[in-house]
């Protein structure tokens, strides 16, 4: 059989990285066995649907570099992907169930509802809908749907026993009977619940394995009575622990916790991010941390994620994301940091500019930071703290190094990065001057600060006009 795997997200137009996460083990399942990676849209709550949701998971995913074989944008032969286009297909098979015995009609009213879940509260016991409806009688049943009275179709669990779900991580669990609630397959609305449809499309979708988040993992014993019911096949399960954020708590929107969208928006690169989300619960065989897409889907073992959540960490995402860039060609990454550099370059020469960008290339953490780092290069005034005014009356030779550089740099006819470094030997050779006292002085003078890129490159970069002013 072919393996087959799907992301099923919900089109809320936001992508958290524990969502993205779980999609990149989805599809590192199926590539893995050179199978089918699909997409299907999980809009049965249709009050967080959000216009441009799928050609927003489209993107992320391609920008990913995962490719979706099936999915609604592009039609396989398992189609519709959005369960809100397949709702007659849910009502086929409740009917079916309905039938075989395995659900039933539920008229109740939400009073009669309430008054339930109020009980279960006075005994402090989680609710359990009590069955009643599935003793009505067949010319009751009838007799309501033709006066048609809003009605449920509830799923009917067995009362003793346990039912068993085996997990690819988490081993065989078992589930007593008697805490299953007989849940809702089918709204009044015609709609299904999550827990109905995602039987039925992972059955009809030909889907063998289903990864999805540890919260789903005891639910599935109700799901395995679906497939038994039915006498369908139950696909293999990979339940897979929670990504917390670093505050201990779940990932989400409502927190403002990472979407890939923000991170990407801020620089980080889709091959960074994919790579350290695959670390972030899965362990290689082989001690290694970068992996090309390609090498992934190769070494890429479910059974070695581990049971317990882990923790978005935000510093270590920063390391792979500086590997990434460092990694990337100087073209590559020109095109890369260039649009996130906002000061107004209209007076520079490409050259300057590259220049400019390509020192910083080892540094950067992701893009956004190069405005930052730039700063001195572009600021009409500079700003020396107390702290490098007092190291400039540090010693007696520093306003003489200050003033030889002066004029010697003002001696130039070439303002390019090999005189510079040439005037630097002389004014080392005049004032017999070296090391901190040489680089240090000049370095505050013209940027305010002891930092920067290698000095004949800053001086350049800095520019003669500036330069000569501040030395003076
Ligand atoms: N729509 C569900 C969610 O976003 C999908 C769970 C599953 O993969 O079955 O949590």
């Amino acid at each position: 059989m072919k393996t087959r795997t799907r992301f099923a997200p919900s089109p809320t137009g936001f992508m958290h990285i524990g969502n993205l996460r779980t999609a990149i083990f989805e599809y590192l399942v199926a590539k893995h066995d050179n199978g089918d990676f699909l997409l299907r849209i999980e809009d049965t709550d249709q009050t967080r649907k959000v216009d441009g949701a799928i050609d927003f998971i489209y993107d992320t995913l391609k920008l990913c570099n995962i490719e979706i074989d099936e999915g609604p944008n592009n039609e396989g032969e398992y189609g519709p992907y959005v369960q809100s286009e397949r709702l007659d297909i849910y009502k086929k098979y409740a009917l079916e169930l309905v039938e075989k015995g395995h659900a039933y009609y539920c008229f109740c009213t939400e009073n009669e509802l309430e008054e339930m879940r109020e009980k279960a509260n006075l005994r402090h016991k989680p609710f359990l809908y009590d069955g009643r409806c599935s003793k009505l009688s067949k010319e009751k049943i009838e007799e309501n749907l033709k006066n048609g009275v809003p009605y449920v179709i509830r799923q009917k669990m067995p009362k003793v026993g346990e039912t068993i779900v085996e997990d690819v991580i988490y081993g065989k669990i078992k589930i007593d009977n008697s805490i299953l609630d007989d849940q809702i397959l089918l709204k009044s609305d015609g709609f299904p619940t999550y827990n109905f449809a995602n039987v039925i499309d992972d059955h009809l979708m030909a889907i063998t394995h289903v990864i999805r988040g540890k919260e789903y993992l005891d639910q599935s014993a109700k799901y395995n009575l679906l497939y038994e019911a039915f006498g369908w096949e139950k696909p293999t399960y990979i339940h897979v622990p929670m990504v917390l954020g670093s505050d201990g708590n779940k990932l989400s929107k409502r927190n403002g916790d990472a979407s890939f969208m923000d991170l990407y928006n801020e620089g980080f690169l889709p091959k960074a991010i994919v790579n350290y989300l695959v670390l972030l619960g899965w362990s290689p065989e082989e001690n290694k941390e970068v992996f090309t897409m390609d090498e992934l889907i190769k070494a890429f073992n479910p059974k070695r994620i581990g049971k317990s959540s882990s923790t978005y960490d935000i510093k270590k995402l920063e390391w792979f994301n500086q590997k990434y860039i460092k990694e990337l060609n100087d073209e590559e990454y020109l095109a890369f940091i260039k649009p996130y550099l906002t000061y107004d370059i209209s007076g520079k020469s490409n050259e300057w500019v590259d220049k400019l960008l390509l020192i910083y290339k080892d540094h950067l953490s992701y893009g956004k930071q190069i405005d930052e780092m730039v700063k001195i290069f572009f600021e009409d005034s500079i700003s020396i703290s107390k702290e490098n005014e007092e190291f400039l009356k540090s010693d007696e030779n520093i306003p003489i190094v200050i003033k030889t550089y002066h004029d010697e740099l003002e001696k130039l006819n070439n303002w390019d990065v090999d005189a510079i470094a040439e005037v630097i030997n002389i004014v080392k050779e005049k004032t017999g001057v070296k090391g901190k006292l040489l680089y240090m002085p000049i370095r505050i003078k013209i940027s305010g600060v002891e930092h920067g890129p290698e000095l004949p490159d800053e001086i350049y970069l800095i520019g003669r006009e500036k330069v000569l002013d501040r030395l003076k």
